[in-house]
């Protein structure tokens, strides 16, 4: 039978675009299908994202050598995406680590050894300088710095999405603007439904985030959790600016796991305003349906997990006192593995790329390629971590 298409790509997102782009240099006759960003976040009753937003953390630092090596082969094309893009997305502004000698330690030694492999520049910092060479950080006296000045600072993955795209539609892609409610093996060929239409590929590559498991897009549910995160943005004016206008992005591992929080320098929102943002990894509450992650996208993130980040922040950053403090929601996709999943299903046509767990948007344009490269050739071998890169899925 004569399809339309001989690949889709399902979800117009961090992974999804790049997937996309990077096909487009290796065949023809691909379809990117995907809903756009919501208008009215808080209308809105369909499928969301985790990328809606204007800064994410991107480094090479890394206890893990795959997620180190997909951050590493991800940044080393920044610019160039940039350049052929005419968007710009990558802040290089470095990433410091900071966190009292006994914390994390093995995490920090496993990156360490990453860093050498990847060809990094790790600069660690002493307790004793550590306030000097960044004072807008108030730490405990035991706290050492890990700081990675090049190949590190923070992306604006809206930005990047729309290079990706752009890219895609440049190199050929077809862009269809529509949410996918089915997606079905139909023996020597797939279909696909969205927007009320049906389109038959060859194969076709799931990556619709944590909305993966939604709709019928698989054949059987991928083995995730989609985790609620709440974010916390302080309003920053010209005093504050003056202070932190210049800082790095920041991990601070704190005494306690709840204590672990990451720091965006100020950055400008599309609201004029000029945020300086912070998160954590505490959340528990997870979601299994559409209605409920829909929901929680709905809403302003958890007001406890906001006071909770609010007061850390004042410790670590006492000149943030009197700003405005807002939050807002987001989901992470964790797979019990730890790696993201590039792989196929139980169909030989349909495969899928999701899990994120957290980390993915600096590594967002390696996991498309791999995505890419599953799609064209089939699989993925061992230079790409493809064991390490299995899905696992839900019991029949
Ligand atoms: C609060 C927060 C902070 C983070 N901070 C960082 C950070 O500092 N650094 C970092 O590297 N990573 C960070 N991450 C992780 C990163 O944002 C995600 O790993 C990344 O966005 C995952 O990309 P994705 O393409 O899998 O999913 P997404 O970017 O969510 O894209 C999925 C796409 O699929 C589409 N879709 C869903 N369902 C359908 C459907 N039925 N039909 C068609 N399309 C569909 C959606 O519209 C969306 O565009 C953070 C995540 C959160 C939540």
């Amino acid at each position: 039978m004569a399809v339309d298409f001989r690949f889709i790509i399902i979800g117009r997102g961090m992974m999804g675009t790049a997937a996309a782009r990077h096909l487009s240099s290796m065949a023809d006759g691909i379809a990117l299908i995907g809903p756009r960003e919501p208008e009215e976040r808080k209308a809105h009753h369909g499928v969301f994202a985790s990328h809606y937003d204007e800064a994410r953390i991107t480094r090479t630092f890394d206890g893990n050598l795959a997620w180190g090596t997909f951050a590493a082969r991800a940044l080393d094309r920044y610019r160039e995406i940039e350049a052929k893009s005419g968007i710009s997305f990558y802040s290089e502004v470095g990433c410091l680590f900071a966190g009292p000698e006994k914390n994390e330690q093995d995490y920090i030694e496993r990156a360490l050894t990453v860093s050498r492999t990847l060809g990094s520049n790790i600069e660690t910092i002493a307790p004793s300088e550590l306030g000097q060479r960044f004072p807008y950080l108030a730490v405990a006296a035991d706290f050492t710095g890990y700081f990675e000045r090049k190949r590190a600072g923070h992306i604006n993955p809206r930005a990047l999405v729309r290079a990706q795209g752009k890219l895609a539609e440049q190199g050929g892609v077809s862009l269809i603007e529509a949410t996918v409610t089915s997606v079905r093996d139909a023996g020597s060929h797939v279909e696909v439904t969205a927007g009320g239409r049906r389109y038959s590929a060859e194969r076709v590559l799931v990556a619709a985030g944590g909305f993966s498991n939604f709709h019928a897009l698989l054949p059987r549910p991928v083995d995730t959790r989609v985790m609620a995160r709440t974010v916390a943005f302080y309003e920053i004016g010209e005093r504050e600016m003056a202070i932190f206008s210049d800082m790095p992005s920041t991990i601070v591992l704190g005494d306690r796991e709840e204590d672990h929080i990451y720091i965006l320098p100020p950055v400008r929102y599309p609201d004029g305003k000029t945020y300086l943002k912070l998160g954590g990894d505490t959340e528990a509450l997870s979601f299994e349906r559409l209605e409920d992650a829909g929901a929680w996208f709905r809403s302003d993130g958890s007001a406890a997990e906001r006071d909770h980040l609010s007061a850390i922040a004042l410790q670590l950053m006492p000149e943030l006192a009197g700003c405005r403090v807002t939050s807002a929601p987001c989901v992470a996709n964790f797979t019990p593995t730890g790696y993201p999943y590039a792989g196929f299903t139980q169909s030989p046509r349909i495969a899928v790329l999701t899990g994120g767990n957290f980390v993915a948007a600096k590594s967002s344009d390696e996991l498309g390629r791999l995505g890419a490269v599953l799609l064209a050739e089939g699989q993925l071998g061992e230079a790409d971590f493809g064991g390490a890169l299995t899905p696992f899925f839900a019991a029949a």
